[in-house]
């Protein structure tokens, strides 16, 4: 029953994207809510494929989450930077799960998206250092990848976005900026940080897709997302862990109010069932996810507007660092057909290299 609910909690995040299309170009939901998404395209039913197989792993902020941050964050551009990004913003947008969409496929990815502080016997800056090299001579690069990386994989992509920038390469940076975009979102994630990341060990299972992807799914449309303009990140080490410590400051909430409101309204009031493309789903009832999201008092709110801040921040950060290279001479780029053909043979592979695996147990 667990998977059963579970695959509906990502299913639901899938059909989220859809909804916030929706909200952004003003069509009305359901008409959007049909299996056209990119993973169909391609011809494949990324519910049965991806998600039931992998259902153990860790999941994900909705894909709408993810993708009104990368798409929101533009706003937040300098002048100098704003007509390249804001051309590009769907790009930016459709992008902004592939960290998500490797997962399955590339080896080294999956612990880049999250981090379980509370492996380490403490977090303080000499248990835990705050440098990956730093951290690799004290645990072993094994140890680090098992509790995750999200914070030195922000470090990195770091680099490599000013490095982009630096070579005004328009293709690597769009890129690269969705992917930092990606995890700079999954760092402020509550339960991205911790080894309960989907209340496995305190039978809340399920709380993860319903925290990232529900509560977006259905509140969001209200949501403040005005951040101000970008500022300059002085320390990106410093500005990362503090997003994830911020982050691990609101755990205990996510998982306290649900076990009290769990113990309030009873398992029965908990749940209901949703008719989604034909499936009955098993989702959190609108009225348990109404009185959860109360008690949160907008922390998922709160969440998503620090991602959407910070990615921006550190996409600013990249281009003072690069020298602030002329965009002007980038804005008219556009993807070449053997570059388009690239980028799709790239998606499909991820999806390939996923049904070799699964051909093989
Ligand atoms: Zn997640
Ligand atoms: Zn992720």
């Amino acid at each position: 029953m667990f998977h059963q609910m579970y695959n509906g909690f990502i299913w639901l995040g899938i059909v989220g994207i859809f909804f916030a299309e929706s909200l952004l170009s003003g069509k009305p939901v359901y008409e959007e809510i049909t299996p056209k998404n990119e993973v169909y395209r391609d011809g494949i039913s990324w519910k049965k494929s991806i998600c039931h197989r992998h259902s153990k792993l860790r999941p994900e902020w909705g894909f709408y989450a993810h993708q009104q941050i990368n798409r929101l964050a533009v706003f937040t551009l300098p002048t100098e930077m704003m007509p390249f990004f804001k051309k590009h913003i769907n790009f930016l947008a459709d992008n902004a799960v592939n960290p998500d969409k490797r997962r399955y496929a590339v080896v080294g990815e999956a612990p880049r998206h999250f981090i379980d502080l509370d492996a380490y016997p403490d977090t303080s800056v000499t248990t835990l250092p705050r440098f990956y090299k730093e951290a690799t001579e004290r645990y072993g690069e094994d140890t680090l990848a098992l509790h995750g990386l999200v914070p030195w994989q922000i470090q990195l992509t770091k680099y490599q976005l000013t490095e982009a920038f630096r070579q005004r390469d328009a293709r690597r940076i769009l890129r690269v900026a969705a992917d930092l975009g990606h995890y700079i979102a999954d760092a402020n994630v509550p339960l991205h940080t911790t080894r309960n990341y989907n209340g496995q060990l305190t039978n809340q299972q399920g709380i993860h897709g319903f925290w990232e992807s529900r509560l977006p799914e259905l509140f969001s449309a209200e949501y403040d997302f005005l951040t101000g303009q970008a500022s300059y990140v002085n320390s990106p080490q410093k500005a990362a862990w503090r997003a994830v410590f911020n982050a691990n400051a609101a755990l205990d909430s996510v998982l306290r109010f649900e076990e009290k409101l769990t113990e309030e309204m009873g398992e029965t009031r908990k749940f209901g069932f949703e008719e989604r493309n034909g499936l009955t789903t098993k989702v959190y009832s609108s009225d348990f996810s109404q009185k959860y999201h109360e008690r949160l008092r907008g922390q998922v709110e709160r969440q998503m507007r620090a991602s959407i801040k910070l990615v921006g921040d550190f996409w600013y950060t990249c281009w003072v660092d690069a020298g602030q290279p002329d965009l002007k001479a980038l804005a008219d780029y556009q993807l070449t057909e053997q570059e388009t053909k690239e980028e799709n043979d790239e998606k499909k592979s991820w999806l390939k290299r996923l049904f070799s695996v699964r051909s093989e147990d």
